[in-house]
């Protein structure tokens, strides 16, 4: 089964939080991976999450990896258009790549609604 990748730049982890109790019951029961420390905030929402690497670390390189190789369905990606990261180039690696093999990808919380609920309206199973 693919799974749905969640990653959260700091400045947006509240925001992510907010998003994943406002859609648990969709997301609740789906495969989820995410990059280390979003994933510890997805563990405490009460889904089961496969962790990856920090995002820092190579967590979204990871994540670009799984696209690639086709073990992803969407990407949830809340980016901060504030801050400056020093893994730019993994973030743009894995954007790339969702364009490349036309994978969904949400870059704030109203895109991610409308991703979330168009995948469960439409029966897809992720
Ligand atoms: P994090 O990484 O979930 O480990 O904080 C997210 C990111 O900045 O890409």
């Amino acid at each position: 089964m693919k799974k749905i990748a969640i990653i959260a730049h700091d400045g947006k982890k509240a925001d992510m939080v907010a998003f994943l109790k406002d859609h648990i019951a969709h997301l609740s029961g789906i495969e989820i991976v995410a990059t280390g420390t979003t994933g510890t905030h997805v563990a405490k929402a009460g889904l089961e999450v496969d962790a990856k690497l920090s995002g820092p670390h190579g967590g979204d390189a990871q994540i670009a990896a799984m696209v690639a190789e086709k073990e992803i369905k969407a990407v949830i990606f809340f980016r901060d258009p504030l801050g400056k990261h020093p893994h730019e180039p993994d973030v743009q690696m894995l954007l790339r790549l969702c364009d490349l093999y036309n994978v969904p990808l949400a870059t704030n919380p109203a895109t991610a609604h409308y991703l979330i609920n168009g995948m469960f309206e439409e029966g897809e199973k992720v």
